[in-house]
């Protein structure tokens, strides 16, 4: 595996590979890869003839200080575990090499950043869209790969695609989780044990409540949810949602899209954790 730290060698290395490769796969991290990142690498590397992954954890995508402090940051595993998966490329750029000017591009997502995550994180979304431009203008992959585990950051990348005609096709892939059902994220690291022997109580209650469609309301999943939520020791919800699966804004009827599914953002302890999963 090549491994670039600068820009400009990136792209010398791209443009010449361009001409030899029929496709190139794109999947953009902030490291600290788990299984969940390899199932992306994995597809990536099935369906391109060239696999290129970064690791860049971007600042201006937190909301928190805390937060980008505290994100796991390991290389050495992540290269290693790049080279399980036979990535051809990693580019692994400095704060300073990605921005250095101060960064005041503004997008706009509509209503799409104004629920759930985009509510609650003021400026992420933006944060997310700036850097994702950047590395798909660097980058020029002809197929970029993203976890559903992030959903409404996935259509937020569609939306940005979309209005921008960038010339990649966003891939979709599945939440991995583990045995017992959590959700693969690099902050579960950061659990305390008695954290983590109870976080999968998460999946199983929105697997209960999504299983609760033809009895609860789109209201009643919400509050059913958000009351068994309550019982998780630690628990802090930021926010349960019931919502379409394309615009993401919230639905009170079942009747009222062709898709919806569920979705939790709390607080186990100090670790932030997300999770959706379809409903229909
Ligand atoms: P991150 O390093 O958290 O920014 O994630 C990089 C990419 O991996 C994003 O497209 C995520 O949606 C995806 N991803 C993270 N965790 C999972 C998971 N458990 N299953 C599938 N994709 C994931």
């Amino acid at each position: 595996m090549r491994i670039f730290n600068q820009i400009n060698d990136l792209q010398s290395v791209l443009q010449a590979e361009r001409k030899r490769t029929r496709s190139i796969g794109f999947v953009p991290t902030m490291g600290a890869l788990h299984e969940g990142h390899l199932e992306l690498m994995r597809r990536a590397k099935a369906e391109n003839e060239l696999l290129v992954a970064s690791v860049f954890v971007n600042p201006i995508q937190f909301n928190n200080s805390i937060d980008l402090e505290k994100y796991p940051r390991n290389l050495q595993d992540d290269i290693r575990l790049l080279e399980s998966v036979a990535c051809d490329v990693l580019f692994n750029p400095s704060v300073e090499e990605m921005y250095p000017e101060p960064v005041t591009t503004q997008y706009s997502f509509g209503s799409l950043e104004e629920v759930m995550e985009g509510a609650f994180r003021p400026g992420h979304f933006n944060g997310v869209a700036v850097v994702v431009h950047k590395l798909f203008e660097i980058v020029q992959p002809d197929k970029a790969y993203f976890g559903e585990k992030d959903f409404q950051q996935l259509a937020i990348i569609r939306e940005l695609v979309r209005q921008y005609s960038l010339p990649v096709d966003i891939v979709a892939c599945p939440t991995i989780r583990e045995a017992d059902g959590l959700a693969m994220s690099s902050r579960n690291q950061r659990l305390l044990p008695a954290e983590r022997v109870i976080a999968p109580k998460i999946y199983q209650i929105l697997k209960k409540g999504a299983s609760l469609r033809n009895v609860l309301s789109p209201k009643e999943m919400r509050i059913w949810v958000r009351t068994q939520l309550e019982k998780i020791d630690g628990c802090m919800i930021d926010y349960v949602e019931v919502a379409d699966d394309i615009e993401l804004q919230p639905i009170e009827h079942w009747n009222q899209s062709t898709g919806a599914r569920l979705f939790v953002a709390l607080f186990l302890g100090q670790v932030r954790l997300i999770d959706n999963i379809r409903i229909f």
